[in-house]
């Protein structure tokens, strides 16, 4: 039995080294995982070895795609923490890229388009992507959106949410109990669709809302007139929250495409 006995304990002995070797593996891979990571699909190879060394730089790891295949191969097999996704790709519309990651992932996506145009990027926004920046961009304006991004994505549960069903960001405050918006700790009157609106907005705090996807939420039906009226609602908020024209306070406007709520030292401007 004292046999019996050495074995078991050597048994221990060995569980007690394999278990601190799994933890300081483990420990490593909670470090390695603080790293996010990028998809970045992309097929300029110039435009790739910029940003790819930029956002190296910036302590990013990064996995990179040329094609919309490839890209799906490496979603489903990565699961980066962020996508960045150029449209125009060789074998497909990137927009088909967006709508494979959409089907079941909430993984955000900024998409970098060549395109200026405004039904393109609402397009997008619709489709699920949470931001764009349109090439050419500058490399500051990219590493804002990225980090407000994972900023908004990471604290989701919890972003901005204050106990008691209260929400902030900078200095306003917004009782969704009480429906209540305050500035500096001075209530902003709003009115209902006002309230609406504002509340809205902060559900999806960091996201470039659409127009038509405000009105969804607001009226819950569209028509002919809902784009002006929202615009008009807009207006007025922004008036009431004493923000001057063309100040991205709060909320950021891009014409043609939508609104969104800028988080916390959101450092985005108007366009
Ligand atoms: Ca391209």
């Amino acid at each position: 039995s004292k046999h019996t006995m050495e074995k078991s304990v050597l048994r221990i002995e060995k569980m007690v080294v394999l278990y601190s070797a799994l933890r300081s593996e483990r420990r490593t891979q909670l470090m390695m995982n603080n790293k996010y990571k990028i998809l970045f699909v992309e097929d300029d190879s110039n435009i790739r070895t910029v940003i790819t060394t930029l956002l190296e730089t910036e302590g990013y790891q990064v996995i990179w795609a040329g094609t919309c295949k490839f890209a799906q191969g490496l979603f489903t097999s990565h699961q980066p923490d962020v996508v960045i996704l150029d449209l125009g790709l060789p074998d497909m519309d990137g927009m088909r890229f967006l709508e494979f990651v959409r089907r079941d992932s909430l993984t955000p996506i900024i998409v970098l388009s060549a395109r200026s145009n405004d039904r393109d990027k609402v397009r997008a926004l619709d489709a699920g992507a949470n931001d764009y920046v349109t090439k050419p961009f500058s490399t500051e304006e990219l590493l804002a959106r990225i980090r407000m991004i994972l900023r908004n994505y990471q604290h989701r549960a919890d972003s901005g949410k204050l106990p008691g069903g209260k929400f902030q960001v900078q200095d306003m405050v917004i009782d969704y109990d009480a429906r209540q918006v305050f500035i500096a700790g001075k209530e902003i009157k709003l009115s209902q669709t006002e309230y609406n609106i504002v509340a809205l907005l902060s559900e999806h705090c960091g996201k470039m809302m659409t127009y038509s996807a405000i009105i969804k939420g607001v009226w819950g039906y569209p028509d002919e007139g809902s784009t002006k009226k929202l615009q008009v609602n807009m207006a007025n908020i922004r008036k009431k929250f004493g923000v001057k024209p063309g100040e991205a306070r709060y909320i950021t406007n891009e014409l043609g495409v939508g609104y969104r709520m800028n988080g916390d030292n959101a450092d985005i401007q108007d366009s």
